[in-house]
């Protein structure tokens, strides 16, 4: 076991929607504590942008283009992984997305863009992620789940299956892959102020200031806010801890 419970120095991970939001401040926390980054989304300039934003900071950072809700894609970017790397120790399924209408009204499509990015797309990185880590001994991996892990939603349904799976997913494969040393988990951040929930601050006001009332600590959380957690379930701190969920909220789902 290394000296220091929270070190990652040398370690490797992976980080899916790491060019933005969340993922960018896991990614550089994550850095920041000494590991080597690999940035996997699918907008390549955004990617570029936050590889040369870790690499101000003093960070080892590569992007790898990623489409998570494609097999062939995932591979690629694993292997790429490897290639530049030589190993892979941490894996962060951070990639969602959300579609916001009643459930009466999505369309097939809908439904399944939403849970094929964000539960079958971190399947997906999950098995990659096996192959690896049973070669060089075990690793961490850390699936991001939401408040709907916890509680339903009128009118982002898909997006609540696809975190509540995301919770049994990890539970799971925490189950499967405890005897290879890896330790899976989730966090479910509460709400944060991210491009994914710009539209409550803009056009649903009313509902954003309901939201910062419910929270016991006063106010939305910030993206850096969930780098802690991170860094606790990716470290020799967490070595004994798997297929729990961690929720960085601000007190919201207690309240
Ligand atoms: P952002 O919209 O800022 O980030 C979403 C990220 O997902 C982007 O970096 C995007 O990369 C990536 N992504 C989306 N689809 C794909 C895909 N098919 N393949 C690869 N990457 C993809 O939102 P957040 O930072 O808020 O969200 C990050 C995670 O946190 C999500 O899982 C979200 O559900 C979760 N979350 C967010 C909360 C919040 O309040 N903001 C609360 C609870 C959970 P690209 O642009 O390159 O496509």
């Amino acid at each position: 076991m290394s000296t220091s419970l929270f070190e990652l120095t040398d370690k490797v991970a992976l980080i899916t929607g790491g060019n933005g939001g969340i993922g960018f401040s896991i990614a550089k926390g994550l850095g920041q504590a000494g590991a080597k980054i690999i940035v996997a989304g699918r907008d390549h300039n955004k990617s570029s942008q936050a590889t040369k934003k870790l690499a101000d900071l003093g960070i080892s950072a590569i992007s790898v283009g990623v489409d998570v809700t494609q097999n062939d894609s995932v591979i690629k970017a694993f292997d790429e992984t490897v290639d530049k790397f030589g190993r892979l120790d941490i894996l962060v399924n951070n990639a969602g997305i959300a579609i916001r209408k009643m459930p009466q009204e999505y369309t097939l499509e809908e439904w399944n863009d939403v849970i094929n990015t964000n539960l079958t797309g971190a399947h997906l990185c999950c098995q990659q992620a096996y192959r690896l880590m049973v070669e060089s001994g075990g690793g961490k991996i850390i699936n991001i789940g939401s408040m709907t892990s916890i509680f339903g939603s009128d009118w982002v349904s898909p997006y609540s299956a696809s975190k509540g799976g995301i919770v049994q997913l990890t539970k799971s494969l925490a189950i499967a892959w405890a005897n290879q040393n890896i330790q899976v988990n989730s966090i479910l951040p509460g709400w944060i102020h991210t491009d994914l929930t710009e539209t409550y601050k803009t056009t649903r006001i009313k509902r954003y200031l309901e939201i910062k009332e419910r929270i016991p600590q006063g106010h939305w959380g910030e993206p850096d806010d969930m780098a802690g957690a991170a860094i606790f379930l990716s470290s020799y701190a967490s070595d004994y801890v798997t297929g729990t969920s961690i929720i960085v909220d601000g007190g919201y789902s207690i309240n």
